[in-house]
């Protein structure tokens, strides 16, 4: 004997029930066969809305039974010939004709007992297994429709009714002996009492109906037919990299199964697991795909945990009192006293001061089981031994599964180590007895996040998804999505990262939401589906979508930007930033970015603020990290000057020079805010704070490259017929130089608390004497670089280095998050 059960979304359609029936043909060969059938996909839950319609008096039930009705003749015209249905239409006719009777009854009276609903709500099975049981026979195979009420015998619990095995048992091997059908297609979910009132086994109950027939017959195998590839590590609508294990203990199966995963019934396993008969789950649409097999417990399986589930809503019931101190039985008051309402704890931990007791419940029974606390414990109360039980709403259970976990040490401090890291707050933890499990609640809003957090740690040996939010699409921006676009496979199989761009905004314009942008395609997304651009708006929808290993990436120029960077960091949302802007404003706001970026554990990296996509910022850090101290930095922090002096050579004059430097793109629109340093500046300023000095813009003196005359004229034109002016001025500089053999640079210069930025002249024993074209080169005078200085030269302008520059930085926020911020 066999048991198959087929569940709503496998006998949704016609088309899925023709798949089932294909299977049913295949699978009797073999054996004998035991089909359980769900109701039509959404039949049940219409079910529930009608009887609540109907006892409101509220005709819009009889639409949502015309719809019924309709699906149901449908299916039967579609997978029945026209000769030979007639039989299966009538037996659907006098069922419906039964259901809406009673409806009518109900809307009549007004009232609606959990009996006639429990009546109502069974139809959709006896409906979907006399349809199915109708078309096997049609295609000649030797089927029985069977109703399960005359065989499951249960208590008048309503909603949920308790099993009497022992005469269901009986029941089922009776009928078994007495009818020699090959295929018997047996209703799921529903059940009588003892006077055969209809019960049912509560929501997902066809589930509990195949494994007690198993049991009763002692069957081989029972099969769980649906819609996915099997018990998966997480719930697939929740984690999107979830995949279906090949195996799991019963044990494995239930913890999963008891915290939200609802591919199996909790009460399935426990009638089977004595008996040791295994259940298989398999997806009706890929038949080929080999499933999960649920089993007694192997010696040999790979990984620690099994898989990770989570129950959306639930309420946080917390005791409170120092008289519970060292007073046992506490634990075993509270649980029987919330047996006694038939209220389930899902979870309860004790604190270790024994200060607090925790427990979680479902919302709806949250009073309930206050109520009964407080009465359990009123002497307590009444002596302050106890001062407050309390009720947290909006909360969401999580349990991470799986036989392994009890041998390997060291598996909690990894879930909430990777919670910690992506700023999920625990609640409460509650390690299960079994070591099997362990739970923890977090506030509702986190708990995608959390699944998903833990989820990556665990299953994706490294693989992990790289949220990206990106503000400004300029030179850098553009070339950016460019570069990830090109690098994305790479990115996937080399580093494991799995790059998805799920924010992009200009000034003008802003897309966000649930889907990803294309990385390809993305000025044609913008212009057709972004949003008026609101900075605030994209820094809420991204802090709502509170998605693990985020990152929020400023490719603008404007000052504005920085507004939002501490609300980020405070979500625990990384920053990569070419902008300046942040770091080159006060010394205090430079402390605040990184000591938020700390304390919420993760990173603000903006190695292309200097010097583009060469390691400046990274090599300091290195040396710090080293024990060295940075006792003198010196720079060519500008790539234009650079360029500028290196073919300032006398031969032609320094107008002619910045004119020829303008044309071949390497200064601003205006020269002047190349020469006047500001921007050299800055970067000396951000290079020192990053070396572990306290300074200020106005500790750095900068020698303004610009002729005071030249400085206010409007047009760019006037300002170089002005500056011609002063080439007598530059070119005698020049010639000074180059008659002592030396040459001309604009050096920044940090030491004893002090930056100059000025024009120096230089003698081939410098380091940056043999600078040419436009590098950029740093020299860092160190403790242990002291004779000749640790030097880091090359390209520190242009679009491609600065986008690869931030890729970098991206990398390093992926794989090492907080550990190394400017700030340590
Ligand atoms: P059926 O109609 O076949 O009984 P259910 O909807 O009751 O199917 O259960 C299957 C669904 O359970 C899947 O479609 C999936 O979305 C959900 N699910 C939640 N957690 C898990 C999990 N860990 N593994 C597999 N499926 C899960
Ligand atoms: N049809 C019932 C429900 O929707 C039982 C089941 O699907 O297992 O709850
Ligand atoms: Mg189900």
């Amino acid at each position: 004997m066999r048991i198959l059960k087929f569940g709503g979304s496998s006998v949704g359609t016609p088309e899925a029930l023709e798949r089932v029936v294909a299977i049913i043909k295949e699978k009797q060969k073999e054996d004998r066969l035991i089909v359980v059938v769900s109701a039509f996909k959404g039949v049940t839950n219409q079910l529930f809305e009608l009887a609540s319609l109907a006892e409101e008096y509220d005709s819009r039930y009889e639409d949502i039974l015309t719809d019924i009705e309709k699906r149901h003749i449908d299916t039967i015209n579609q997978v029945i010939p026209v000769n030979n249905r007639s039989d299966a239409i009538t037996d659907f006719k006098i069922m419906l004709n039964e259901l809406e009777n009673v409806l009518k009854g109900v809307s009549l009276v007004q009232e609606l007992s959990n009996k006639t609903r429990d009546f109502v709500v069974g139809f959709g099975e006896r409906f979907s297994a006399s349809i199915l049981s109708a078309c096997l026979q049609n295609r000649g195979i030797d089927s029985l429709y069977t109703d399960t009420r005359q065989l499951i015998k249960t208590d008048t619990s309503f909603g949920a009714a308790k099993v009497i095995t022992s005469t269901t048992y009986m029941n089922i091997k009776e009928f078994i002996k007495r009818n020699d059908e090959n295929v018997i297609v047996a209703t799921g979910f529903i059940s009588s009492s003892e006077k055969n009132e209809s019960t049912t086994l509560g929501r997902g109950g066809s589930d509990y109906t195949a494994s007690l027939f198993g049991a009763a017959t002692g069957a081989k195998m029972i099969e769980i037919w649906t819609d996915v590839d099997g018990l998966m590590t997480a719930d697939p609508r929740k984690v999107e990299r979830a995949f279906s294990v090949d195996y799991a203990s019963y044990e494995e199966a239930m913890e999963m199964s008891h915290f939200g995963a609802k591919v199996i019934y909790p009460p399935t396993i426990q009638p089977v697991l004595k008996l040791g008969i295994p259940i298989l789950i398999k997806n009706t649409f890929k038949p080929e795909h080999p499933g999960t097999l649920i089993q007694q417990k192997r010696e040999t399986v790979n990984g620690n945990i099994r898989g990770i589930s989570s129950i959306d809503n639930i309420a946080l019931i917390t005791i409170k009192g120092s008289g519970m101190i060292g007073v046992s039985g506490v634990a075993a008051r509270i649980f029987s006293a919330l047996a006694k309402e038939s209220i389930n704890i899902i979870l309860i931990t004790q604190s270790s001061s024994e200060h607090t007791i925790s427990m979680a419940v479902m919302p709806n029974q949250a009073h309930a089981a206050k109520t009964s606390i407080e009465l359990e414990f009123s002497e307590e109360i009444k002596h302050d031994i106890i001062d407050e039980i309390r009720i947290e709403k909006e909360m969401s259970a999580i349990a991470v599964v799986g036989e392994n976990m009890r041998q390997i040490p060291g598996i909690a401090g990894q879930v909430f180590y990777a919670l910690g890291r992506n700023g999920i707050n625990v609640v409460a933890i509650a390690q299960g007895s079994s070591e099997r499990n362990i739970s923890f609640v977090v506030d509702r809003k986190n708990e995608k996040k959390a699944v998903n957090t833990i989820h990556d740690a665990f299953f994706l040996s490294g693989e992990k998804s790289i949220n990206l939010y990106l503000v400004g699409t300029g030179l850098i921006g553009g070339m950016l999505l460019e570069l990830l676009e090109n690098q994305k496979e790479e990115l996937r199989t080399k580093y494991q990262l799995d790059i998805q761009l799920k924010g992009l905004a200009t000034s003008r314009k802003m897309l966000i939401g649930e889907s990803s942008v294309s990385l390809s395609d993305w000025e044609r997304e913008l212009d057709e589906n972004g949003r008026e651009m609101s900075l605030s708006k994209f820094v809420e929808e991204m802090k709502a979508a509170n998605l693990s290993n985020s990152i929020f990436i400023d490719c603008t120029a404007s000052p504005d930007i920085q507004t939002v960077y501490e609300d980020i960091l405070k979500q625990s949302i990384s920053i990569v930033s070419p902008n300046k802007q942040a770091n080159s404003s006060s010394m205090e706001f430079y402390n605040l970015l990184q000591k938020t970026a700390d304390k919420h554990n993760c990173a603000f990296k903006f190695e292309t603020n200097v010097g583009a996509g060469l390691p400046i910022i990274e090599t300091i850090h290195e040396l710090v990290r080293t024990g060295d101290k940075v006792d003198r930095i010196e720079g060519v922090l500008s790539g234009t000057l650079s360029y500028i002096f290196n073919n300032f050579d006398g031969l032609s004059s320094f107008s002619d020079v910045v004119k020829t430097a303008k044309e071949k793109g390497y200064t601003e629109p205006d020269p002047r805010e190349d020469l006047n340093g500001n921007d050299v500046g800055r970067k000396l300023l951000i290079l020192a704070r990053v070396a572990g000095n306290n300074v200020e813009m106005e500790d750095i003196d900068i020698q303004n490259l610009v002729p005071e005359d030249a400085r206010e004229v409007e047009s760019v034109d006037e300002f170089f017929n002005k500056l011609k002016k002063h080439d007598d001025h530059y070119n005698r500089l020049q010639k000074e130089a180059s008659s002592d053999n030396k040459k001309l640079c604009y050096i920044a210069r940090f030491e004893n608390g002090k930056g100059v930025v000025k024009l120096e002249k230089i003698d081939d024993s410098h380091p940056f004497y043999n600078l040419s074209g436009s590098d950029n080169i740093v020299a860092f005078y160190t403790t242990y670089y002291d004779e000749s200085p640790l030097i880091v030269k090359g390209p520190g302008a242009g679009a491609k280095v600065t986008a690869a520059g931030v890729i970098s930085d991206i990398l390093r926020v992926a794989n090492t998050k907080a550990s190394n911020n400017a700030g340590d």
